[in-house]
């Protein structure tokens, strides 16, 4: 081996010393970005790999100075060549305008994601964590949700690119881990909001915030008694760190938070919280949108010692302040 490469060699296992050496893919999106921020804060090196679609560089800029951090342009339907310790699985989009905007490639990002990140754990020996979701259950008619349930998913609709790419990812883990012994954690995410979100990102909270913030007509979809469990980042954050880094546990475990409320509920307390003038306006329901969603998070609290610790209330608070300070400072983020 040439001189040069054994001296950076030992730099790099010197500058590893302290933690492990973990990719995560997505981490320039939303929740990719608060991840990476705890794995740094925990003394570890991070590898954050994103393409950008839905991701962006302003989520990651306060941590480009960091000696630890680094940030690749990649897709994850190509394969993955890294040296790494642990792998979180991330990239994919979450909002179903974006990952309905081109369901093809979404379909891919999934399947094709979950393989490469599975074959990089294969060779390299290291953990992997699939960011799973509660879409897996569909339109659940079981109430609420527990890990046992197998959900209720159309095979054929517009959510479908999304429910059934993560339907299967999950599958690939299972099975790689029972053919390849590869050491898999499976987390199932219910809808999690919180700064950084991007103000155009076509989620409920988002969208409602933005429109009260800019005095702007809130858009309920259908007559707005359809339900979700809304959970803060940092609690959700929490959960996964844990699911990733707690022996003998492997899941699938719904991290989320259990408190439920109508869309109509979330629309009237952000008008109230954010001191707004928005009227409630009601939109076409989109094709499959389920009607009803709580997690069951028995498990979480059992196997993670994890429950949710911000109430709707406070983390609404916080998000709303995060996105007034980010409509004075981008006001294009106001536009039509
Ligand atoms: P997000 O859209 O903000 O982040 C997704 C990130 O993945 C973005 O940075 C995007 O650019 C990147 N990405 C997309 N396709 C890619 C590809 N082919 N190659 C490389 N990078 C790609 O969404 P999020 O809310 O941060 O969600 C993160 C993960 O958590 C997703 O896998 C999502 O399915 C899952 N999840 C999130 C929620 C939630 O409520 N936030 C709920 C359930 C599951
Ligand atoms: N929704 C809404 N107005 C909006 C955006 C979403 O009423 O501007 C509704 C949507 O139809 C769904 C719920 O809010 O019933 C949650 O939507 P989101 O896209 O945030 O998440 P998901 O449907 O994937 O849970």
């Amino acid at each position: 081996m040439p001189l040069q490469c054994i001296l950076l060699n030992k730099i790099h296992k010197k500058d590893t010393v302290l933690g492990k050496s973990i990719l995560v893919t997505g981490g320039a999106g939303f929740l990719g970005s608060h991840l990476c921020e705890k794995l740094l804060k925990e003394g570890n090196d991070v590898l954050c790999l994103d393409n950008f679609f839905t991701g962006s560089k302003s989520n990651i800029l306060h941590l480009i100075s960091n000696p630890r951090f680094e940030v690749i342009r990649h897709d994850v339907t190509h394969p993955l060549f890294f040296e790494v310790d642990q792998i979180y699985n991330l990239a994919c989009p979450a909002s179903p305008i974006h990952y309905q905007y081109n369901p093809v490639k979404t379909t891919k990002t999934s399947v094709m994601g979950a393989i490469h990140c599975l074959g990089l754990a294969k060779r390299v020996k290291a953990r992997v964590l699939q960011a799973s979701t509660s879409e897996i259950y569909g339109d659940p008619t079981v109430h609420p949700q527990p890990e046992s349930y197998w959900g209720n998913v159309n095979t054929t609709g517009i959510r479908s690119c999304y429910d059934e790419g993560k339907r299967v990812a999950e599958t690939l883990f299972f099975d790689y881990h029972r053919q390849n012994n590869v050491d898999i954690r499976v987390m199932r995410i219910f809808n999690t909001y919180g700064p950084r979100m991007h103000p155009q990102d076509g989620r409920v909270v988002s969208n409602f915030i933005v429109q009260a913030l800019l005095g702007k007509d809130i858009t309920i979809y259908g007559a707005g008694n359809q339900t979700r469990s809304f959970c803060y980042v940092d609690d959700l954050i929490e959960g996964m760190y844990r699911c990733m880094n707690r022996d003998n546990f492997i899941g699938p475990v719904n991290i989320g938070n259990p408190s439920e409320f109508t869309i109509r509920e979330l629309a009237e307390k952000i008008v109230v919280l954010s001191n707004s003038s928005s009227k409630l306006v009601y939109k076409d329901l989109p094709q499959d949108d389920p009607k009803q969603r709580q997690p069951d998070i028995t498990l979480a609290r059992e196997k993670l010692d994890w429950t949710p610790q911000v109430s709707l209330e406070d983390g609404l608070y916080k998000t709303i302040a995060y996105f007034d300070t980010l409509l004075r400072e981008k006001p294009e983020y106001a536009g039509e």
